[in-house]
């Protein structure tokens, strides 16, 4: 699957958000077939769509597609330098697919700050500092490498330099490659280098329950992010913890009392589905009606290939019913009547919401 890293300076709100993700997430006996670790807490996405496929089908079951979010405590000064814990915490956000960079802009006397102060712009500096200076030995040493195959001409080797020696200035003052003006031929070459700050973010600004407006910091947050290539997420990680602690009957009150439709969480969520550029399909038959998650852009074999290999490898067609047809002609049979029943080959990109039956030779 799919996995986000939480980060973030000490204090700031992390395990009080990755406790709430946790409680709304899916426990870990549902997964009997694999290990999980106990800094990961795997998430249903929200997706109302799949309730309304369920009135329609009344299958035995309703799968969610999911999110995996990983705790990723740790990071001090000095992370970059290859010292012990901070080594570790590195390698650990290099295996995560974006960053959720959690941001203290809330103020609570009670809540000591590790620098004294709430500075979120400089809460952010410190950590991508340490992100960058790991970023910048990687690409001093890639371009070590290249240069000399550039010199001799290789068409390549031309291309990658120039690619590193965009980001390398960036690099130099502790800024995040993200932030550097990057073509999609940039991005492909620098792919092979896993940059740690080339990685989609997010910043999760951490704010009191009367935090979202009028909020210096949440602003000095968003005007940071817009300069980089970053999204903020504005949320009370305190208030998502009283949320996730309540019983589902309890929680809709709780959440009309506050004036919320739904938990703050869900937007962490769709935020990280959205920056991953992920989007859903459905199948949808009596046994179960589930989402599955896949790259926007991704063909039907590819697609299939999310359900089993083996359905990508044989793959001879999907049949699909946007999910709109299907809902408004009450299913398979309503949408196949109406002329809504496609039959899509090898080369057809899946689109978000498609309801889809694939065919295939084992
Ligand atoms: P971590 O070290 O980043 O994991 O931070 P914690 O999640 O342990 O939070 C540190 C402290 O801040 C705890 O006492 C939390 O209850 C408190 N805290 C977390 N989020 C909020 C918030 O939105 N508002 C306030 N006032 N306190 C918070």
């Amino acid at each position: 699957g799919f996995n986000c890293g939480i980060v973030g300076l000490p204090n700031v709100g992390k395990s009080t958000l990755f406790n709430a993700l946790t409680k709304a997430g899916i426990a870990a006996e549902n997964f009997p077939f694999c290990t999980i670790e106990p800094n990961t807490g795997i998430v249903p996405m929200p997706d109302p769509r799949l309730d309304a496929l369920a009135t329609i089908v009344k299958p035995e079951r309703i799968i969610p597609t999911t999110m995996e979010f990983v705790d990723i405590a740790g990071l001090v000064a000095g992370a970059s330098k290859g010292e012990g814990l901070g080594n570790q915490f590195l390698a650990n956000i290099r295996e995560t697919d974006a960053i959720a960079h959690v941001v203290r802009c809330f103020e609570d006397e009670n809540v000591i700050h590790v620098a004294g102060r709430i500075d979120p712009l400089d809460d952010i500096a410190t950590i991508n500092t340490e992100l960058a200076l790991s970023d910048l030995d990687t690409v001093e040493r890639a371009l070590l490498r290249v240069s000399k195959s550039a010199k001799g001409g290789d068409k390549e080797a031309i291309i990658l330099k120039n690619s590193l020696e965009k980001v390398l200035p960036l690099l130099n003052d502790g800024r995040p490659a993200r932030a550097a003006d990057l073509s999609d031929d940039d991005l492909k070459a620098l792919k092979v280098y896993g940059l740690l700050t080339l990685k989609p973010t997010m910043y999760i600004a951490n704010v009191n329950e009367d935090g979202f407006e009028n909020n210096p910091h949440l602003d000095a947050v968003r005007q940071l992010a817009a300069s980089e290539n970053a999204i903020v997420v504005p949320i009370c990680n305190k208030l998502e913890a009283e949320i996730a602690e309540l019983e589902e009957d309890e929680k809709a009150e709780f959440l009309e009392a506050v004036g919320m439709d739904e938990p703050g969480l869900n937007r962490v969520i769709r935020a990280g589905y959205g920056l991953l550029g992920l989007h859903t399909y459905f199948t949808a038959g009596v046994k179960e009606v589930r989402a599955w998650t896949i790259p926007v852009g991704a063909t039907a074999p590819q697609g299939a290939g999310k359900i089993h290999t083996d359905f990508e490898k044989g793959f001879i067609r999907a049949e699909v019913i946007a999910y709109d047809d299907y809902i408004q002609y009450k299913g398979e049979q309503g949408a196949k009547d109406a002329g809504k029943w496609r039959l899509e080959g090898k080369t057809y990109i899946m689109k978000d919401g498609d309801v889809v039956h694939f065919r295939f030779n084992v």
